[in-house]
């Protein structure tokens, strides 16, 4: 009677069908049973396995969750390298019905024990080669068990448990709880470059909604034919989804453990046939390198999908890619946001234009993927729709969250009619492509005007002899902040302030202009690899102007 009464209401006829991983990791080992996820290891050998014991061992993983009393709703942390393993937590922790929590292995001790004692982990799976960075956290957390991936060791130590023993007690028949698909999956923390790192906790259906928009020929368009390497970590923002619509949709998966250097990146590419990679533009910057000091090393006949975001990539980044059949498509997106939500892939009206504005439009964000609301917000109101007047981003969506973990303070970065304020400014052209100008915290507001530090930084890193650049607001008596660049030039390369001064001045107005420029060796980067903004700013804090204006 009620389920009548309930069809009544919503009028229609259609099954309430749960949006839930347990059907993926099905699918997967069923249709895909020979399809080969391919890991290197820290120690460098190769690990090599199908969808079908795949399948077996995510099972075997779950079984034993709950077999160790796993209460549905509860978190399991990794603190693990992108393996395997870590894709078998991946689903074994959520088709239990826990949430899976993989840890950043890069941050201060501290702040990852806050994360861990924030979220409540319960239980924690491990690789051995990073045992001495648990070590030095551990003593601040209260994991209740253990389990050690090992690699490069015969035993584990006193105090913890072996993780193939532990799963393979497991008699392989897992029965399913019953998933909900607004069941909590997975959780990421965002950095906490303001305050403490906050948590977002993805939803059986968030994940799955993502990983379908992953498949979507106007974004990623993974499909079965593709190989995948996940470039990005699997603690920052489920590796960018990759390794869930992999799953979807059977591709070949290839993780590259702890060597994600070029040499090692450009081997793995090249060996498994790679297709489809994900990576922050960091991670591309020393392969460009490279290609270019072994010419006629990397010969490919098809062109390679980069999904590539965190950072803005450079369009000099994108053209020089090009020219090795490695196609950026330029994703915008947060912790906050699954992470993608709005991907540069060209429209079809775009094909005769002069190459110039293509490369212009694929440095942009670009247009939002399908159910992914985006406004920009002034102190007036909406902002129009003109590519030109800057405001705050603000997003909504089926994978967008909704509030954070355990964080009532955190109430206002959503608004009362319920978008989500990215801390973003952004402005829209009227067909809805976005152009990032800045995170407000890091726009340089010079005599009320703002001067766009990426746009600055992009310029800098297009001239030949730069090889990286940040550029940071400095305090100024008169117009508040001034523009300071921090330079890194190539190996062998020269030149000066001045000759980057005018190559900026094509573009730029005066007022626009870097102050001063300082030359260093390397820059500060995040745990993500993303140049870091703060310790930047900490470093030249006491910087002594060498221009006129300033003394
Ligand atoms: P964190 O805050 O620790 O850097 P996130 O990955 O969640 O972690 O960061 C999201 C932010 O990264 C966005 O708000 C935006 O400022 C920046 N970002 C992400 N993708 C891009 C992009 N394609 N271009 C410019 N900035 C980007």
């Amino acid at each position: 009677m009620l389920l009548l009464l309930y069809n009544l209401a919503s009028m229609n006829t259609m099954m309430d069908y749960p949006l839930t991983l347990a059907p993926v990791l099905e699918r997967a080992g069923m249709l895909f049973p020979n399809g080969q996820i391919i890991s290197r290891l820290p120690d460098r050998s190769f690990h090599r396995y199908t969808y079908r014991e795949f399948r077996e061992r995510a099972r075997r993983l779950a079984e034993s969750l709950t077999a160790a009393g796993l209460q549905c709703g509860e978190r399991v942390a990794t603190l693990m390298w992108n393996h395997y393993a870590h894709f078998e937590a991946y689903f074994g922790v959520p088709i239990a019905g826990g949430i899976l929590h993989p840890l950043n292995l890069r941050l201060h001790p501290n702040e990852v024990s806050y994360i861990a004692n924030h979220a409540q982990d319960r239980f924690l799976i491990v690789d051995d080669v990073l045992l001495p960075v648990l070590e030095k956290f551990k003593a601040q957390t209260n994991f209740e068990r253990i389990f050690v991936v090992r690699h490069c060791s015969d035993r584990v130590p006193e105090g913890f448990e072996d993780y193939e023993e532990w799963i393979s007690k497991a008699t392989g028949d897992f029965q399913y709880p019953d998933l909900r698909e607004t069941d909590g999956a997975s959780m990421c923390f965002t950095s906490g470059t303001t305050g403490n790192p906050k948590g977002v906790v993805y939803s059986h259906r968030s994940i799955i909604l993502h990983s379908l928009a992953g498949t979507m020929a106007d974004s990623m368009g993974v499909s079965q034919r593709d190989t995948i390497l996940v470039g990005s970590s699997m603690f920052h923002a489920n590796a960018w989804g990759l390794p869930y619509t992999a799953a979807l949709v059977g591709a070949k998966l290839v993780f590259p453990g702890p060597n994600l250097d070029a040499e090692s990146l450009l081997n793995l590419m090249e060996d498994e046939h790679v297709t489809v990679a994900g990576a922050v533009p960091t991670i591309w910057l020393p392969i460009t390198e490279m290609l270019a000091s072994q010419k006629g090393r990397w010969k490919r006949e098809h062109t390679l999908r980069i999904m590539c975001g965190g950072t803005a990539p450079p369009e000099a980044l994108i053209r020089t890619l090009d020219e090795h059949k490695l196609h950026i498509i330029h994703a915008w997106g947060m912790t906050e946001t699954s992470p993608a939500a709005t991907m540069s892939v060209l429209r079809p009206h775009m094909d005769d234009w002069p190459e110039e504005q293509r490369y212009a439009m694929r440095a942009r964000q670009g247009w939002p993927l399908p159910f992914v609301d985006l406004r920009i917000m002034t102190p007036h109101g909406e902002a129009p729709h003109d590519g030109q007047t800057p405001g705050e981003l603000e997003v909504r969506g089926p994978w967008v969250a909704g509030s954070y973990f355990n964080a009532p303070e955190t109430r206002d970065r959503w608004t009362k009619d319920g978008w989500f304020r990215t801390g973003d400014v952004a402005s829209m052209e009227p067909d809805g492509c976005i152009k990032l100008v800045d995170r407000s915290k890091d726009l340089i507001k010079s005599g009320g005007e703002w001067i766009s530090s990426v746009d600055l930084e992009n310029a800098l890193m297009s001239h030949p002899a730069v090889r990286e650049a940040g550029v940071i607001a400095m305090p100024h008596p008169k117009w508040q902040e001034r523009p300071l660049a921090v330079v890194v030039l190539r190996d062998g390369q020269q030149a000066s302030a001045e000759e980057l001064r005018t190559f900026l001045g094509q573009k730029f107005a005066k007022w626009q202009l870097p102050d001063d420029f300082a030359f260093v060796k390397e820059l500060p980067h995040t745990s993500i690899g993303k140049l870091s903004k703060v310790e930047l700013r900490k470093q030249f804090a006491n910087w002594d102007w060498q221009t006129p204006q300033h003394r």
